[in-house]
């Protein structure tokens, strides 16, 4: 949208019932970026935002998977494929198939060729989300989109979305979730999460913080609240 409204808003602010009214005028004046209202959901690892996007579809929203995108354009896109190949030879691709193994151990170790690799697949990827943004706009039976993006600042994708909501949790209570989710040990976890931009910052860069502290009920009640908040600024906007 062309002006953001409020700026960053903290959960205790959300949670007042005058926000409505406070900003119906501002509301009124909204044009979203791409003709319906875009979200990013981002945060770091095992702070919760994959479960945060599956509560949002939960309630019926739309939720896009930058990840799953990114994976789908690595073996479809045949520009993307050959950048691949110049980058990592031709080890990168085993019958058509992205050879995942080889490019997640390289990219490990190499942070150079890490970065190569986001610099040529993000752009392809926000292109993409982009042009289904447009679609989904078209099809006028939703109010607004998700876009779950590891990487939403990183790659500057936050300036194309109208607002961006960062999930974040105590850092004890993320290293014990990720323990369990992905069977590792702690020196991985945080080996992970220290090569990941700080939590602080996104939170700095962040429309709205969700802090994952609570049990999966009180989250749950936290998203509520934010999709009845989205289907508000997007009715009130004068673009539904
Ligand atoms: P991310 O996508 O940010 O890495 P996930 O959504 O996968 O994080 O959450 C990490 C793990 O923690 C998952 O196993 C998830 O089920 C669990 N989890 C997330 N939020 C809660 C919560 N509020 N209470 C209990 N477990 C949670």
């Amino acid at each position: 949208m062309q002006s953001k409204i409020g700026g960053r808003l903290t959960p205790a602010f959300l949670f007042s019932s005058e926000i409505f009214n406070f900003w119906k005028k501002e509301l009124e004046k909204l044009q979203f970026k791409h003709g319906i209202l875009t979200v990013g959901i981002t945060g770091g690892i095992g702070s919760g935002k994959t479960t945060v996007c599956k509560i949002f579809e939960e309630l019926g929203a739309t939720v896009l998977y930058a990840d799953d995108i990114a994976k789908k354009l690595m073996e479809e896109d045949e520009k993307l494929k050959k950048e691949i190949e110049k980058l990592f030879g031709p080890n990168a691709y085993i019958e058509g198939k992205l050879n995942r193994k080889f490019i997640s151990d390289v990219i490990f170790s190499d942070k150079e060729k890490r970065k190569a690799l986001e610099s040529v697949v993000h752009p392809v990827v926000v292109k993409e989300i982009i042009k289904k943004f447009k679609e989904i706009s078209k099809g006028k039976s939703e109010d607004f989109v998700i876009v779950e993006a590891a990487l939403i600042f990183e790659s500057g994708f936050d300036k194309e979305l109208d607002y961006v909501v960062v999930v974040d949790a105590d850092e004890e209570l993320k290293v014990k979730r990720i323990m369990e989710r992905d069977n590792c040990t702690r020196e991985e976890v945080i080996k992970r999460m220290k090569a990941q931009m700080s939590q602080s910052k996104k939170r700095s860069l962040a429309d709205i913080v969700i802090q994952n502290d609570g049990d999966i009920e009180t989250l749950r009640e936290r998203v509520k609240f934010l999709y009845s908040l989205f289907q508000k600024i997007s009715k009130s906007s004068g673009m539904g």
